[in-house]
């Protein structure tokens, strides 16, 4: 789950990383009394799940609260990268000196956390780590022993930064840090993090992705989902406890079991197909289930044909296929689905589903290839 800019900073704050003050609005004279509390000079910064908001035209600087007004109304009104603003930061302006780039994330590979700097933060960050990556330092962090005192000194001399900063950059690594672990994150980031023209160091941006899978242990988190701000189709899916990903290709997929679809997928591109979707739904298929499955497939226009890759193990093949007749009674699909069903009362199943008009196929390949003909146009 990706956390807003306003509710990351406000959850490293909690943690004694310096932030600006600010207040959230979402109309142009919330904004302009924000602005005017703040006395006058404030930044007006849209908060959506993307990045790159400064490039976009979604952070502005306003000199007074009426202009503080205008600059909110002109930002609500944005779209970016596709999604609208629906909420701004109004933030108290602030002078800089330097931008600095600090950020934890996951390094797979090193089987450990990794935090990154570099003197060239800021809004270019991006070309930085693809044309420079040399400008920024990377360290692994030991998860038992957590960030040690010496390794963000280390940090601080790699990136150039002035002694006198050393300690509070200190506190804003072990700040972070430890929102990054607490929070279950998967992703903890200062971009900027600034030295002002009256030498503090503060972090004028934040964004943090939490791990979904350890949500139940974060309620607080939890209550901060933006399900404006995400891809309507998963938060449909998440409703009905089915784990549902978008992706570009256009053969749907409606497997039981997460393994079984993954799988399914690779094979859909070893026929030389793009599985339009993962999605698993799960144990127990009840009619209502693959209904939703099926509604929440066949809602991407992408979509040219279905594959149905059941397994029949606690919950019978001829069970799942009733699920499944119930669910294309109600969606009334337009598309080809192709159905491979293997396991317990599979017979029984796939005669069902064949009366259906459905096509059925003997092997996942044969389901496969069936299923990618279709979308390419035979
Ligand atoms: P992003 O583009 O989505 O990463 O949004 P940021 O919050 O990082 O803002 C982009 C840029 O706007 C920053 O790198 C700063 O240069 C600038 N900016 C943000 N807040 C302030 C501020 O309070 N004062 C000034 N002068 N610039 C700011
Ligand atoms: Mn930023």
């Amino acid at each position: 789950m990706k956390l807003h800019e306003y509710q990351s900073k406000q959850i490293i704050a909690k943690y004694g990383v310096p932030i600006p003050r600010g207040r959230v609005a979402s109309t142009a004279d919330e904004a302009r009394h924000i602005a005017e509390e703040l006395g006058g000079r404030v930044v007006i910064k849209s908060q959506v799940l993307v990045g790159g908001r400064g490039k976009a035209g979604g952070i502005r600087l306003a000199k007074s609260p009426k202009e503080a007004g205008e600059l909110a109304a002109t930002v609500l009104g944005m779209e970016i990268k596709g999604l609208p603003v629906r909420k701004i930061l109004v933030d108290e302006a602030v002078g800089i000196t330097k931008e600095i780039y600090l950020g934890i994330t996951n390094d797979r590979a090193a089987r450990r956390p990794v935090m990154m700097a570099s003197s060239a933060g800021g809004v270019d960050i991006e070309e930085v780590a693809a044309t420079t990556p040399e400008k920024i330092t990377k360290l692994h962090i030991d998860p038992l022993l957590g960030l040690r005192e010496y390794q963000a000194r280390d940090l601080a001399v790699s990136i150039d930064l002035p002694r006198e900063y050393w300690r509070q950059f200190g506190d804003v690594a072990s700040g972070l840090w430890r929102a990054y672990m607490e929070n279950d994150a998967t992703l903890a980031e200062i971009n900027p993090l600034v030295i002002t023209s009256d030498n503090r160091l503060i972090a004028l941006d934040g964004k943090m992705i939490v791990d979904d899978n350890a949500l139940f242990r974060h309620s607080d988190l939890n209550e901060m989902r933006d399900l404006t701000a995400e891809e309507a189709l998963e938060v449909e899916a998440r409703k009905y406890g089915l784990s549902y990903i978008n992706l570009d290709g256009d053969v749907g997929c409606m497997v039981n079991g997460a393994g079984l679809a993954m799988a399914t997928m690779d094979i859909i591109k070893l026929c030389g197909g793009e599985p339009a979707n993962f999605l698993d739904i799960g144990g127990g298929a009840s009619a209502e289930k693959v209904a939703a499955a099926l509604r929440i497939i066949l809602a991407d226009p992408k979509v040219k044909a279905v594959l149905f890759n059941i397994f029949g193990g606690i919950t019978r093949g001829d069970e799942v296929a009733r699920g499944v007749l119930a669910a294309l009674k109600e969606v009334k699909p337009k598309v080809p689905m192709v159905a491979r069903l293997v396991g317990t009362n599979a017979e029984e199943g796939l005669r069902l589903l064949a009366n259906a008009q459905m096509i059925t196929a003997e092997t996942l390949v044969d389901a496969a290839q069936k299923a990618v003909a279709i979308a390419k146009g035979a």
